[in-house]
Formats: structure tokens, C-alpha cells, sequence
């Protein structure tokens, strides 16, 4: 077993309760590394093709990344992965707090579920005993209510749990941990829920063997002591207002969509509106800082919110202000705090739950539903009441809530009458809070993706071109080619080395927003927990392989990824011919995405090629 990890992986089956750890060679993690990585090889090869994400054949998981559980800075995410119900192709969710760490010190790398149970089940896993359990005292209970009644039965404890929607099965639910904390993309609340499986309780007393700690302590120090002095810039903007910094800058600069993606701020939403759910705003109902584990710059938030009783929640992050904000034309900042905390509870992704919303709401002001439709909601943009009570009735499938809980695709088809013109999805996942038209690298990216529509995609001009941001040039030795702003050949070389690091940070369970702090010492980590002297090269090739085998899962299920389109509300640059640029430098087909045969033989995916071909 290599230095840096628990050289296990635990296998759960719910149909037959069968329990099975098992070893992987040393190998498999340095081709792999952890988080996502590990996951594309482990249910690429586990989960037969074409299967029904959300039937007995479904596999998913919890990968801590290859740093996860160190004192490594930002380094303390994991992922939930598998098929997504809602694409049809890979799915992947990116979370943080507390969880990941725990996996470990439980003595996993990993957490596989298969099966299904045909009762409602938790899990535990206390040190080396796991056991399946009866969970039907928890079936119907909110995320928050779940992890205080398992608090009190075991003590102290991490919890991963599904709300409501995770058990009506909503294709926009996720999986909550730390009450507030959720992998919310890609629909696993409701492969956990189609699973029969309420929560994951997780007790560990387990140490990771490092292969240098004084090493690791070293730059992390040194790391900590860059964040601590930071005074002004990204550093401190996430640090004081968190993620809400950017209600109102990213909005000033044309990066937040406005109206369903069809308003300005000029027109639609101008700034003395938006100035009133302002990170500022939101910020004075803040108690207590919050942040995930080994964390330097904490930059969630524990808030009270005495106007609605709230005692204690989660500070809205810029995406669910955004999504019930910006693209509601909503001003109203306690129903921010509101529905906030309605959709932690339930376990609903808040970027698809606000962007229904405003779907709904662009509808209705159309006359495409009636207030019949809304069992009397007057779904009119700005009414802050009513976007409540849907979301309320989203999280319990009842009439219209129904309709909209899977997200804008599926509602479209449902509602018809030409109502798709303002679904903003892409591929079925509804579109995040960041524009294209602004980070025109995003463009490709939420239509190319395997996991289609996403903002945590590596994405080029949001790493390098946003307001508070400048290139750190994430690992020494790594540097963007000079002309990477204009279209040709340098850009293209510079999209190869976003998306391959990405997929290695991602892996290694690293926080995306280290990409706008400063320079990260990645390989002296790397190094300091599992002795590997990596290169630039090989870690080129490790986020490669990654990113091939992830859009190889897509294909293999049939996802025509090349034929996906964004809405025209979303477009900036000519994204297809980017994509083809990009295709070329990472060694994939221009004309269909398709990781070319010599490719997947020189990244050590010739597993993949009789999939493909
Ligand atoms: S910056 Fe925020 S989201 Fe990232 S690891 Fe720290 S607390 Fe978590």
C-alpha cells in the first residue's frame, strides 16, 4: 500500500447485504489518484454498460481525494460519482466539510454502493464494522433532522444523508452532509434514494501513513501563513463574504445571468436591486465562520436569521443567490435565507431547484401555465412568496412541484407547448451561474463535458480572467502559453493544461478556489504524503487519462455529446470550434469527442478502445 492512503476500498451491496473490502495495487492509485479519478476506473469497470442508474444495477460511491485527510490546505473534498440519472452519461459532485476525512480515518479510499434495498436502510461504518440498518424512524426526515436523531443514537459522528427529494426520487437532488454541505449535481440524491438508502454514518479512528509529514507541515505553514496575511483580493473577498462576494461584482460584469438568462441588469434587475442581497447584505445575519476541513480561509458562514426563526443555517453560497436571485428578479433577501435552507433540508441541488424556478416563472408570464397550473401560485418574477411555496411543493412532488422537481428538461417536455425555448439546460442538467458569454471557456465546457452544464468544470477565462483573478500558474513548472486569449493554437494548449490539472485537482481533493489564491505547492504535497516523485509530465498524463476515461463512461452510454447544444440565451464564442482545438492538443477525434484508439494505448485505457470502437 502506498504512503497516503488506507489501501482499501469498501464494496455494499443492499440487495443481498454483502459486505467486501478490497485491496487495489499501488498502480491503480498513481495511474488514478483518488476522488473522481479513482472512481471513472472502479465503476467504468464495475457498472455494466447502459444500466439504469437508478435500478439495482446502479453503482455509485464516496471517493475522499489522494490528500483528503492530510492537513494539506483546501485538501479535504471528496466526490460522489457514478451514471447520472439526469444526463444519462458519467455524473460526478463535488463536496466538502467534514465526510471525506472521516472516509479515511475509517480505513477506506473509497465507499462503493450497489444493489437495492427493498426497505428503507442507513448504513454505518465504525472503524473496521459496517452494518446495513432498519431506517424507517428516519425515512421522511429532512437532512438536518436526520443527522441530529443519528448524533444522538452514536455520538459523535459525519453523516451523509437524502432529504425528501433524494427519496421521491427528484433528478435534482444530492446528498448532504454537515447539515448544509451537499454534492448536489448529477441527481445522486435520488440514486441514493432509488436505493432504499437514507444515510451513511461514518465513526474512524484510523491514521494515514504519510510518507514525509514534516515535509507536508512545512508547506502548509508557509501555505497558511500566505492566506492569514492576505489583505485585499480573492483572499479576502472569500474570506470575509464567502462565494456571496460575487452577488454584485459578477452581476457588474455580465458573468451572472439576469432573468432566466434572457434580462440585463440595465433593463431587468439594476444594482440597487441587486446592492439589497449584496454578499454585505447577506453577511450581517453572519454568527460563526465555517469551512471544510483543513481549510485555511473558511470561507462558508453559520447565520441566524431571526425574521424566519432560523436559529442556525448555512450562508447562501453565490450560486443559490443567483439562481433565486439574478434570474428571478429577486430582491428579497430573507426569502433567500429561506429557500436556502428549505432546499438543504431536502437535499435539492439550489442551482437546478432556482433555475426551474425562473423556468416556471418564464412560463407562467407567457401564459404557457396558468394559475390553475400553480394551484394559484402567481408565479410573477420578483414574487419572492410564491417562489417559497413552489420550491416547498417541489420538494414534495405535489401538482406543479412534480413537474418541475426533475429539473427544466424534463419539465419542458412535460409542459410542451413550446416551453422548451426556456429550459436552460445542457444535456438535461440545468445550466449554473457563471455566463459564457463573459468566461467564453465555459462555453465548451458546459457542452462537452461528460458532465454537461457544470460550473466546477476547469474552465480557462474563469481562471484567468476574472475580476479578482489572476493566473497563479496552480503548479511550478506549469506556465499558459502567451497568446492564450485569442482563438488558435496557444489557446488550445492552454485549455489542454486547465482541463488535465483539473481533473488532477479534482482527484486529489483539492478545492477548485485554490485556482484564484495563490500559487499551490502541489507536488511537495504530493510528495510530502506518498513519496512519489511526480513530474509535470506524468501529472499532465494522469489528468488526461481522467478526463478521456470520464467522457469514454459518457460514450459508452450512448451520449451523443458532440450533437449537444447550448441554449442561445447562454452562447458566446463559436464553442464547437473551440472544442475541436481542444480536441486536438488532448488527442481525442474533432468530429465526435471520441478519445482516439492511440490515445486511450499511450493513457493505459486500451480497456476502454472495444467500447468505443
Ligand atoms: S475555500 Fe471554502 S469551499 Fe474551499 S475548502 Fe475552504 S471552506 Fe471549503
Amino acid at each position: 500500500m502506498p504512503n497516503g492512503y488506507m489501501g482499501k476500498i469498501l464494496w455494499i451491496n443492499l440487495s443481498d447485504g454483502s459486505i467486501k473490502k478490497e485491496e487495489l495495487p499501488e498502480d491503480i492509485y498513481r495511474q488514478y489518484l483518488g476522488g473522481y479519478g479513482l472512481a471513472t476506473k472502479l465503476i467504468y469497470e464495475n457498472m455494466p454498460a447502459k444500466v439504469d442508474p437508478l435500478g439495482a444495477d446502479g453503482v455509485f460511491g464516496f471517493f475522499p481525494g489522494l490528500l483528503t485527510g492530510t492537513v494539506a490546505p483546501l485538501s479535504g473534498r471528496f466526490m460522489v460519482a457514478g451514471k447520472s440519472p439526469l444526463t444519462g452519461g458519467w455524473g460526478d459532485s463535488n463536496c466538502g466539510g467534514f465526510f471525506g476525512p472521516e472516509i479515511k480515518k475509517c480505513g477506506y479510499d473509497a465507499i462503493l454502493i450497489k444493489g437495492k434495498s427493498d426497505s428503507p436502510k442507513y448504513i454505518t461504518i465504525i472503524d473496521d464494522e459496517t452494518q446495513i440498518l432498519d431506517a424507517s424512524d428516519l425515512w421522511g426526515l429532512d437532512c438536518v433532522q436526520t443527522e441530529d436523531k443519528l448524533t444522538e443514537k452514536y455520538g459523535k459522528i459525519q453523516v451523509a444523508s437524502i432529504g425528501q427529494s433524494g427519496e421521491k426520487l427528484s433528478l435534482i437532488s444530492g446528498i448532504v452532509n454537515d447539515k448544509a454541505r451537499i454534492a448536489g449535481r448529477s441527481g445522486f440524491g435520488a440514486v441514493m434514494g432509488s436505493k432504499n438508502l437514507k444515510a451513511i454514518v461514518l465513526r474512524g479512528s484510523k491514521k494515514l501513513e504519510l510518507a514525509d509529514k514534516d515535509a507536508i507541515l512545512n508547506v502548509t505553514k508557509e501555505y497558511n501563513e500566505g492566506i492569514k496575511s492576505a489583505s485585499v483580493g480573492a483572499i479576502q473577498a472569500w474570506k470575509t463574504l464567502g462565494t456571496s462576494f460575487g452577488n454584485v461584482i459578477s452581476a457588474q460584469i455580465g458573468d451572472t445571468p439576469i432573468k432566466n438568462w434572457g434580462g440585463t441588469v440595465a433593463e431587468d434587475f439594476p444594482m440597487d436591486r441587486i446592492s439589497k442581497i449584496s454578499g454585505e447584505e447577506i453577511t450581517k445575519y453572519k454568527e460563526k465562520s465555517y469551512g471544510c476541513f483543513s481549510c485555511p480561509v473558511q470561507c462558508g458562514a453559520i447565520m441566524k436569521v431571526p425574521e424566519i426563526g432560523l436559529e442556525e443555517t448555512h450562508r447562501p453560497e453565490y450560486e443559490t443567490c443567483a439562481s433565486f436571485g439574478h434570474m428571478c428578479l429577486n430582491d428579497d433577501i430573507i426569502s433567500l435565507f429561506t429557500v436556502n435552507d428549505l432546499c438543504n433540508r431536502a437535499g435539492i441541488d439550489t442551482i437546478s431547484a432556482g433555475a426551474s424556478v425562473a423556468f416556471a416563472i418564464e412560463c407562467y408570464e407567457n401564459g404557457l401555465i396558468s394559475k390553475e397550473d400553480t394551484d394559484g401560485l402567481e408565479m410573477t418574477w420578483g414574487n419572492s412568496s410564491a417562489i417559497i411555496e413552489l420550491i416547498k411543493k417541489m420538494i414534495n412532488r405535489e401538482g406543479i412541484g412534480d413537474i418541475l422537481a426533475d429539473g427544466t428538461k424534463i419539465a419542458a417536455e412535460k409542459i410542451g407547448k413550446g416551453s422548451e425555448k426556456y429550459a436552460m439546460h445542457s444535456g438535461g442538467q440545468d445550466l449554473p451561474m457563471h455566463s459564457p458569454k463573459y468566461y467564453k471557456s465555459l462555453g465548451f465546457g458546459y457542452a462537452f463535458d461528460p458532465t454537461p452544464g457544470r460550473h466546477t468544470i476547469p474552465s480557462l477565462d474563469m481562471m484567468a480572467g476574472g475580476p479578482l483573478m489572476k493566473p497563479n500558474g496552480l503548479i511550478e513548472g506549469v506556465a499558459l502559453p502567451r497568446k492564450f486569449k485569442r482563438a488558435g493554437d496557444d489557446r488550445y494548449e492552454a485549455e489542454k493544461l486547465t482541463v488535465a490539472l483539473g481533473q488532477v485537482r479534482n482527484s486529489i481533493g483539492l478545492c477548485e478556489f485554490i485556482d484564484f489564491f495563490q500559487k499551490y505547492p502541489l507536488f511537495e504535497v504530493i510528495k510530502g504524503a506518498t513519496g512519489w516523485d511526480l513530474t509535470v509530465d506524468e501529472i499532465m498524463k494522469i489528468g488526461m487519462r481522467i478526463q478521456s476515461l470520464r467522457q469514454a463512461f459518457s460514450l459508452r452510454e450512448g451520449v451523443n455529446i458532440i450533437s449537444n447544444k447550448l441554449p442561445e440565451r447562454a452562447v458566446g464564442v463559436d464553442y464547437l470550434e473551440e472544442f475541436k482545438g481542444f480536441c486536438q492538443k488532448f488527442g481525442w477525434n474533432p468530429e465526435n469527442g471520441y478519445p482516439l484508439k492511440e490515445t486511450l494505448t499511450d493513457l493505459n485505457l486500451d480497456f476502454v478502445i472495444n467500447d468505443l470502437y
